[in-house]
C-alpha cells in the first residue's frame, strides 16, 4: 500500500492503526508532559490525574501542572521517566521524528553541575536511538528565567546535546529582548530557533520575535492571520509554524475549529505542521489531531499528506 493509500484508510475509516503505519513527525512536544495517559498509568500504576477544564489563559494551565504533575518531577528521576513515557507513546505512535523539549532549570536545581543532565538526556536518547529519532529542544520558561540563568543556559547550548531551542510559557509574562543573547548564542551553534509566540499574543510580537530572535520556527503563531504584512515577512524568511489544534481550543485561542488560522496559514504558503503539544493534559494522540482537522473539513487528505510530509524536512 503506498503513503496515500494508507492515509486514505486512516481518515476515511477513522482508524489510527494505518496512520501509525506512515513516517511522521511531532515537532512542538514538552517531554514533561508529551506522555498519553496509557504509557502514564504503566509508569505510575497508582497516581490519580484528573481532567484538564477548557480556560482562557495560560495561568490556568499552569496551575493545572502545577497541581498535578509537578509532584511527580520534583526529583532527577521523575522528571527522567516522564520524558520516557513521552518518548515511548511516540514510538507506539509510530513518530519517526520527536522535537522535545526539556527544561534548562533541572540542570540547575537538580544536578550537580550542568553537564550531568546533559549525560542523562543522552543516555535516554540512546536508549531509544534505534526506534526514535530523537531531537531536543533547550527549554525556557519565559516567567521563570532569571538573568543569573543565562550562564548555564549557554553552558547547555554549547553541550551539543540540544538540535534546537524554545522559549515557552506565559508569552506576555517578560520582554522578548531579554533572550537576545541566548538566542544569538544557539544560532552560532546552529541550532533550530524556536519560541511559543502569537499564541497568546499578536502578529506583531511574532514580527518582532522573528527580528530580534532570528527564529526560524514559531510555536503556535497563530495569530499571524491577523496581519498580511507579517504574513509575507514570514513566507519571506521561510518560518515553519508547529501547530497544535486540540492546546488551542482548550485554551481558547480558537472558538471554532472549522475556522482553525492553520487553513488560511496553509494557503497563504505558511509551512505548517500538525502537533501535540501536551498530550498529557490535552488528551489527543497526533492521529487525533489530524482526524480533527479532516472531520471538520479543515483539510482534505491530500493536504494533509502535504502538511506530514513537510514535517519531515
Ligand atoms: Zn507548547
Amino acid at each position: 500500500m503506498n503513503e496515500l493509500e494508507l492515509m486514505n484508510l486512516a481518515f476515511k475509516e477513522n482508524n489510527k492503526k494505518y496512520f501509525d503505519q506512515l513516517k511522521k513527525s511531532d515537532l512542538h512536544n514538552h517531554a514533561l508532559l508529551g506522555s498519553n495517559r496509557k504509557v502514564f498509568n504503566e509508569f505510575f500504576p497508582t497516581y490519580h490525574l484528573s481532567h484538564f477544564e477548557t480556560s482562557n489563559n495560560i495561568k490556568s494551565l499552569s496551575l493545572f501542572i502545577k497541581n498535578n504533575i509537578i509532584l511527580l518531577s520534583k526529583t532527577k528521576e521523575g522528571q527522567i521517566k516522564l520524558f520516557e513515557c513521552t518518548i515511548l507513546t511516540a514510538i507506539n505512535d509510530g513518530i519517526t521524528q520527536l522535537d522535545i523539549s526539556v527544561d534548562y532549570r533541572n540542570a540547575i536545581y537538580m544536578y550537580k553541575h550542568f553537564n550531568d543532565y546533559v549525560k542523562d538526556l543522552k543516555k535516554l536518547k540512546d536508549k531509544y536511538k534505534q526506534q526514535i529519532k530523537i531531537n531536543y529542544d533547550l527549554g525556557i520558561s519565559r516567567e521563570s528565567f532569571e538573568i543569573e540563568h543565562e550562564s548555564t543556559i549557554i553552558n547547555l547550548i554549547k553541550s551539543k546535546i540540544f538540535n534546537g531551542i524554545d522559549l515557552y510559557g506565559d508569552e506576555l509574562s517578560k520582554p522578548i529582548d531579554l533572550f537576545v543573547k541566548i538566542y544569538q548564542t544557539a544560532q552560532k551553534f546552529e541550532l533550530c530557533r524556536k519560541a511559543h509566540v502569537g499564541e497568546f499574543g499578536t502578529a506583531q510580537d511574532i514580527y518582532i520575535a522573528i527580528k530580534l530572535l532570528h527564529l526560524n520556527t514559531i510555536q503556535h503563531g497563530i495569530a499571524i492571520i491577523s496581519d498580511q504584512q507579517i504574513m509575507r515577512y514570514a513566507k519571506e524568511k521561510n518560518i515553519q509554524f508547529n501547530i497544535c489544534p486540540t492546546s488551542n481550543i482548550l485554551l481558547s485561542r480558537i472558538t471554532d475549529i472549522k475556522n482553525h488560522p492553520i487553513k488560511e496559514m496553509f494557503n497563504f504558503g505558511l509551512k505548517v505542521t500538525i502537533n501535540t503539544d501536551d498530550q498529557l493534559i490535552f488528551e489527543r494522540s497526533l492521529f487525533d489531531e489530524y482526524m480533527l482537522l479532516y472531520s471538520n473539513k479543515v483539510f482534505n487528505i491530500e493536504e494533509l499528506n502535504i502538511i506530514r510530509i513537510n514535517s519531515l524536512s
